[in-house]
């Protein structure tokens, strides 16, 4: 859903943060607990078809509709149907064999009266007959923009699809629906499941495109989208994967969906469910970031990249993370918005597999740590909430950096206890034995009993149904006489607010000139100690070892401890090193270990979290080091040296700046030369900032990078 391009940019752009001293949540702006207590809503019904017909004019920004409805009353004596119903009037209702049925409509609802109450189980049907214009919500009507054209676009999400037809509006109910929509000759419109034919009429001078989602799925998923599209094709195997795109698009379709094949094929395999829908869609639309309609995903233009920008700006998170939600949201769907975890946090978690995936482990790593920091900003700054709650004001609430990051920890976690093979075999047997239906986080859970045996409630208890997270106090030490390595785990995250003492495996490694041994201890306690056999002093002592644990430490390592760990550590562990070794910052061995980091790390992250950490320490060296990584390969550690180099507010640097604006390929860097330029504050530079404001870049960064450099160079 829409928060992933949000997600995305926060994976590309999250600034390193590690707690090196960590502090439990801080200042709450949001005290969970007042918001509203919500349940799942009852329905008298069970809604089976919709079969919309719809005439959309885009100049008018109106619409026809006649929308069938089908249904199988829940209750004996069912006298009225009552249908949400919002910024549309009805005009009448007709029972099957064309007979007027008396209805009401209010603000929000539609209530048909049946000629006689329908008996338990029985079904009827009948036809709405209405028309709107320009709906402030669930139908957009976009005028052209230099962006878009002229277009029309449903946005049904989270209850907004009764703004456009009359239906029950909530997650708990599956249908199947058709689409029937006519629009002027020469737009194209996109709909969920099979299309079944499209037809002219030339005395109208219009198209009509007939749509049928032949498999149920919830209201909140039905799409329609009417534009001069171009279709882009591309397959899976027999499956059709079009990208819907604007004219002026095309070119951006491959570099921005190309993958999207290979992400079916990556899915089918390690969920063990194959793609359940017809086909697959992704139709460019002007707003939002991603929401995942069932076949047709409707997706932002703003992710749409060039082959170059792809490279700095690859579309992949996103587009996974979407493609995703056709098992989890529409395949199994959340029942209530207390359980939105499982439509996002599978999304998330989805997004970092095949991120991983492609890019390798050392890249997935820190896919991964960009999802933690981003939860711990939130949970720093606004507030903690159990993940799993019946307390929000609006579905909205949900869909924050609890639901997406945090809830893919927990699911890595949940994988590491219980080994990957058990863990895919859970998600496979959950979407196999609640395919086509609506699951809440019980439902999961019995999954995990089924498949494994293992009772975790606990693991859920703490992880899901509580707020919070762990904030380790971690201290080592060596005894050289008994030969042993201490360890001791402290818990002092703040215990209010209902924040257990966490229960979880840790892996603890103890590296000697001998060699690694890593051990998995239990933590259960406020604190603990566990001991390790270790000859000599150990060169590193290494907690959380293959960093699973969503976690916020504090682990006061020695210098010779750290340059040990910024040489020979995982990714993570040598970008926390660079980190922490500012503590050290008047000691030459510190300078000269960062330095060596930033310049020949072999993973840019390392590098980048080097170069943050030499800007910082005020040595006279600096930026003749930074000047030089300012040519190296990484376009991010480039950008990252900019900004410390800008920081200096240097005007000898000027046309050094100048200088990369001009050669450098990346936009990313591009503007950070420019920003670096505006730092210095010289006056001098408005038309040179002028001009450089007229070069195209993704998403206009280098006109936006212009104008605040601008500002801060004194133009009025
Ligand atoms: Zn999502």
């Amino acid at each position: 859903m829409r928060k992933a391009v949000r997600a995305v940019i926060l994976i590309l752009n999250f600034t390193i943060a590690f707690a090196a001293t960590a502090a439990p949540a801080s200042a709450q702006q949001v005290d969970w607990s007042k918001k509203t207590l919500q349940s799942e809503r009852s329905r008298a019904f069970d809604a089976l078809h919709y079969r919309i017909a719809i005439k959309l004019d885009l100049e008018r920004k109106s619409f026809e509709g006649e929308t069938t409805v089908s249904l199988t009353s829940l209750r004996d004596g069912l006298e009225t149907c009552i249908l949400d119903a919002e910024e549309f009037t009805v005009t009448k209702v007709l029972s099957d064999w064309g007979e007027s049925l008396l209805f009401e409509q209010s603000a929000k609802e539609l209530n048909v009266r049946f000629p006689r109450p329908l008996k338990l189980g029985e079904t009827r049907s009948f036809t709405c007959f209405y028309n709107g214009r320009d709906p402030k919500t669930g139908l957009i009507f976009a005028d052209e923009t230099a962006n878009n054209p002229k277009l029309v676009f449903s946005d049904s999400f989270p209850d907004h699809v009764h703004h456009w037809f009359p239906c029950y509006d909530y997650p708990n109910d599956k249908v199947t629906n058709e689409i029937i929509a006519t629009v002027k000759s020469g737009l194209k419109v996109a709909a969920n499941g099979r299309l079944i034919r499209t037809y002219e009429d030339s005395s109208t001078s219009t198209v009509t495109y007939y749509w049928s989602q032949e498999l149920p799925h919830s209201t909140y998923l039905i799409f329609l989208a009417a534009a001069p599209y171009v279709v882009v094709q591309d397959f899976y195997k027999s499956l059709p994967v079009n990208y819907w795109v604007y004219p002026q698009d095309e070119r951006k379709a491959f570099p921005t969906y190309g993958q999207t094949p290979k992400m079916i094929e990556f899915f089918n395999k390690i969920y063990g469910y194959d793609y359940p829908w017809q086909k697959y869609d992704q139709i460019s639309v002007p707003s939002g970031g991603g929401a995942e309609s069932t076949s047709a995903t409707a997706m932002t233009q703003a992710i749409m990249v060039d082959a170059k920008s792809a490279r700095d700006f690859p579309a992949i998170g996103i587009v996974s993370h979407e493609l995703a939600h056709q098992w989890w949201g529409d395949l199994i769907t959340l029942r209530s918005w207390a359980h939105t975890w499982l439509n996002e946090s599978f999304g998330t978690y989805s997004d970092y597999l095949y991120f991983r995936h492609e890019k390798g482990d050392d890249e997935g790593a820190v896919n991964l740590l960009g999802k933690l920091n981003s939860y711990l900003r939130e949970a720093r700054a606004r507030y903690i909430r159990p993940i799993v709650t019946d307390r929000y004001d609006r579905p909205g609430d949900m869909f924050d950096a609890h639901t997406y990051p945090k809830g893919a920890l927990v699911l890595h976690m949940l994988r590491n206890i219980l080994g990957d093979e058990s863990f895919f075999k859970v998600l496979s047997h959950f979407l196999h034995s609640y395919a086509f239906d609506a699951v809440d986080t019980s439902d999961f859970i019995r999954s995990v009993k089924t498949v494994t045996g293992q009772n975790l409630d606990w693991f859920f208890d703490q992880w899901l149904f509580k707020p919070g997270h762990p904030v380790f106090n971690v201290r080592s030490d060596w005894d050289a006489a008994r030969k042993i390595a201490t360890v001791t785990v402290s818990q002092v995250q703040d215990f209010t607010r209902g924040i257990p003492v966490f229960r979880v495996p840790a892996a603890i490694a103890v590296v000697t000139p001998e060699g690694k041994t890593a051990r998995a201890v239990w933590i259960r306690e406020k604190e603990e100690t566990f001991e390790f056999a270790a000859e000599t002093k150990p060169l590193l002592i290494r907690f959380d070892e293959g960093n699973v644990l969503l976690k916020e430490i504090n682990f006061p390592k020695e210098l010779g401890e750290l340059l040990y760990q910024l040489r020979n550590d995982d990714v993570i562990g040598r970008m926390s090193a660079a980190a922490e070794l500012l503590r050290f910052k008047d000691d030459p061995k510190a300078f000269a270990g960062l330095s060596a980091s930033a310049q020949g790390d072999p993973f840019w992250a390392v590098r980048r979290s080097a170069v943050e950490t030499l800007g910082k320490l005020g040595d006279p060296r600096v930026p003749g080091i930074l000047k030089k990584i300012c040519l190296e390969a990484h376009s991010s550690v480039r950008a990252a040296s900019l900004v410390v180099l800008g920081d200096m507010k240097d005007r000898g640097l000027i046309e050094f700046f100048k200088e990369r604006f001009v050669k450098d390929d990346s936009d990313l860097v591009k503007a950070e030369a420019l920003r670096a330029l505006g730092k210095t504050g010289d006056p001098s530079l408005i038309p040179f900032l002028e001009k450089s404001a007229s070069v195209p870049s993704y998403r206009g960064m280098i006109k936006n990078a212009a104008a605040q450099a601008l500002k801060q160079v004194g133009k009025k």
